[in-house]
């Protein structure tokens, strides 16, 4: 299975060849203020259907995680990055085009890390 995302304007869409069952609630200081529900997928399983053009970066701290959001509209659909096991993309299930209801989420203690 295959699920969509996109920001709110649709200048930044891709397509993950997976169907996201688990993903984390974080309250490190930006997934706090983003209210981001987060999976992690491989790069190869991700494909940008838009332009890198509409992509704004952000980083901070250690700056290994690229936490990017539309230039238009300011979603943040998914970030990119190196997780543990290597190359990641964070995929901000907000803005995935599923029933959230249907994932489990579990919440993670970011802050304290
Ligand atoms: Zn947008």
């Amino acid at each position: 299975m295959a699920i969509t995302g996109s920001c709110h304007c649709g200048a930044v869409a891709y397509t993950l060849d997976e169907d996201p069952v688990d993903a984390i609630s974080c309250n490190c200081s930006i997934c706090r203020r983003k209210g981001y529900v987060l999976a992690f997928a491989t790069p190869d399983k991700f494909r940008l259907e838009t332009s890198r053009e509409a992509i704004s970066v952000y980083t901070f701290k250690n700056h290994i995680i690229r936490h990017q959001f539309c230039k238009i509209c300011g979603c943040a659909p998914f970030g990119e990055g190196k997780g543990p096991q290597g190359p990641m993309v964070a995929i901000n299930l907000r803005c995935a085009d599923i029933d959230l209801d249907k994932v489990t989420i579990t919440p993670v203690d970011g802050a304290s890390l």
